[in-house]
């Protein structure tokens, strides 16, 4: 059964004055629940807009996305977003940072509130940093807020764009097995670009391989041998 159902996605930027830009065109993807895809493809293929558009942050021109069996039709409460530039609120502290998310969905009380953000902050391995600001930790430290700010909400769909991207080779190997590690604790539905052909085929249990001009896709693979 899909968790996720894209159907005839057509999204085409309208930007004023300038020509149309069509990013994708009549896709259709299935992903099923607990499955870990990555969106593999060269620099301007469509990656992004497909998943901003199934976390419901682009309305796409044509076509029709359901994620957890409802149409999206904005940003929801069944998709978590990490972003390649962190995002964190420079200003706040970790855990605060890591509160904000619930704050904004109404889960709970303060206490409840900072119950689950510990827990969350313990998961990614920064227990102890909760009072520390973002530019007091390194990048796969800052990239692990991230994670925990997403994971903190238990959207049953996590959403990651090029999340590593930012991080030297090492940070970034290191962070690639404490996610699947967390994904495997957790099972969790997870999207997730890149342009890295290896780190696409590692993590991945399906590979969707997308081409430019226009934004389609070429080819579902399924990664069948065992992780790392
Ligand atoms: P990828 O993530 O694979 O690099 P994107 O989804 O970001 O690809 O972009 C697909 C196409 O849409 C590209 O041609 C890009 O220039 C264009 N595009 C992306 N975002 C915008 C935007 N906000 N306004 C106009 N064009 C955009
Ligand atoms: P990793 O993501 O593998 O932990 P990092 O380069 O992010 O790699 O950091 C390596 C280690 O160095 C961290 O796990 C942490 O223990 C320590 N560290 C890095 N930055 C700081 C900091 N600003 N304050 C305290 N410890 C830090």
């Amino acid at each position: 059964m899909s968790i996720i159902s894209v159907s005839d996605l057509t999204h085409q930027y309208a930007v004023e004055g300038r020509e149309k830009t069509l990013a994708l065109s009549n896709v259709n993807l299935e992903i099923k629940k607990n499955e870990f895809v990555t969106l593999l493809g060269p620099s301007g293929c469509g990656k992004t807009t497909l998943m901003r558009a199934i976390g419901g942050l682009v309305s796409p021109t044509q076509g029709t996305i359901t994620v957890n069996g409802k149409k999206v039709d904005g940003p929801n409460q069944d998709s978590a977003i990490v972003f390649q530039s962190f995002a964190l609120m420079p200003w706040a502290s970790v855990l605060q940072n890591v509160t904000f998310g619930l704050e904004m969905r109404g889960v709970g009380n303060k206490t409840e509130r900072e119950h689950k953000a510990m827990a969350a902050i313990a998961q990614v391995g920064l227990k102890g940093f909760e009072n520390k600001l973002p530019k007091e930790l390194s990048g796969g430290m800052q990239q692990r807020v991230g994670l925990a700010r997403a994971l903190v909400v238990s959207t049953p769909v996590l959403l990651m764009d090029e999340p590593f991207g930012a991080l030297d080779q090492q940070t970034r190997r290191y962070m690639q097995e404490e996610l699947l590690r967390i994904w495997q604790e957790d099972q969790r539905t997870v999207v997730f670009v890149t342009h890295d052909m290896e780190e696409a085929i590692m993590l991945a249990d399906k590979v969707v391989l997308m081409s430019a001009r226009p934004g389609r896709i070429e080819e579902v693979i399924d990664v069948t041998f065992p992780r790392p």
